[in-house]
């Protein structure tokens, strides 16, 4: 899948710059990146299409070389995950051309007893029983080349204490690492922040986040990674008692008009057995909508999909479309400005320069 180009130069479309739609122009991609002069390129032409960055999901689970594969051909060119073991797995598919490029939190810090326990693999790797556990957890995940460190902090319900979870964040900081915490229940939010992480995902659906837990947020720099499209997917899929997708629309919606960054994830993954099977790729478009539902301007929705997640991970060389940045690109039909569902309209797709065949299979 996918192959380097020539250079190239694709003509006559409208760029997404974060903010706005430009005028028709022209954008050159060259030996992976955006390049500046069009001399001597094949050209191909946008006929007024619309080109946006690559899409980043900020939350994925990575099973393999096709999961990356269904990614890159629904416009997803760079992927988050949130768990996954064996390490071998995600370094043996990191940076492999013409793939969606992989970050990865590898094992997650769980609690003995919790849902997450009993996975396979994942789930004996992380177990943690105390605090002093916290300072080797997260050393070992650094060595393995873990990018950042997930602590599941609630499914739904807390599991590790407080001091365990102090301990996960502090670590993490020391080692300059980011600390994604898993939480979808009020409670388990309020431990999360107590514990000063660095990243909130999922969404409460027992209760909506109300203006203190969004102030608390605000004042600690810390973004949010909602997962609409799994809160939505577990009512639907599992529909377990006292929860409503509501909670989780109305957190996003509070979260959003206190000026809390919310980046766009899905909690893709293909687990038999898990609260919601969430498809690849597709999901990313919906994830969009529902975010656009929670109360996000369309422009918001883009930037929490493209130039957001770069810029709170750390991927400084895409999110944009510039000179210079990967050339991670999409190209759609019609205006997602006006009407976000126009990024389903993938006409074609770049994953580091290299072109991808775009698929339209949306999930239902
Ligand atoms: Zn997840």
């Amino acid at each position: 899948m996918g192959s380097v180009a020539p250079k190239t130069a694709v003509t006559n479309v409208r760029v997404f710059d974060g903010r706005r739609l430009l005028a028709p122009d022209t954008v050159v991609i060259e030996a992976g990146r955006i390049s500046a002069g069009p001399r001597g390129a094949r050209v191909i032409d946008g006929e007024g299409g619309v080109l946006l960055p690559g899409l980043i999901d900020a939350h994925v689970h990575l099973h393999g070389r096709h999961t990356l594969e269904q990614l890159a051909s629904f416009g997803v060119t760079t992927a988050l995950d949130m768990a996954c073991a064996p390490p071998e797995l995600v370094n043996s598919l990191r940076a492999v051309p013409g793939l969606t490029d992989i970050r990865s939190a590898g094992t997650p810090a769980i609690a003995p007893g919790s849902p997450h326990s009993h996975i396979p693999v994942v789930g004996p790797r992380g177990l943690i029983t105390g605090a002093d556990q916290a300072r080797q957890f997260v050393a070992d995940r650094v060595a393995e080349g873990s990018d950042y460190i997930k602590i599941i902090v609630g499914n739904p319900a807390p599991s590790h204490d407080q001091a365990t979870l102090d301990a996960l964040a502090a670590a993490a900081r020391e080692h300059g690492k980011l600390s994604v915490a898993q939480a979808s229940s009020q409670a388990a939010v309020e431990m999360a922040q107590r514990a000063g992480v660095s990243v909130l995902t999922h969404v409460p659906l027992d209760q909506p986040l109300n203006k203190a837990a969004a102030a608390d947020a605000v004042a600690a720099g810390r973004v949010l990674i909602p997962t609409l499209a799994m809160m939505e997917g577990i009512v639907q899929q599992s529909a377990p008692p006292g929860r409503d997708y509501a909670a989780a629309r109305a957190s996003v919606t509070v979260m959003y008009h206190a000026g809390v960054p919310i980046l766009a994830g899905t909690d893709a993954n293909a687990e038999a057995g898990g609260p919601a099977m969430i498809s690849h790729g597709s999901s990313l478009h919906h994830e969009l909508e529902l975010l656009a539902d929670a109360g996000l301007t369309a422009v918001d929705a883009l930037r929490a999909a493209t130039s957001r997640p770069a810029r709170y991970f750390g991927l400084g060389d895409r999110g944009v479309i510039e000179p210079g940045r990967r050339a991670d690109l999409v190209l759609i039909d019609g205006d997602p400005l006006r009407d976000i569902t126009a990024t389903r309209s993938i006409r074609r797709v770049w994953c580091g320069g290299a072109e991808v065949q775009p698929s339209h299979q949306f999930a239902p």
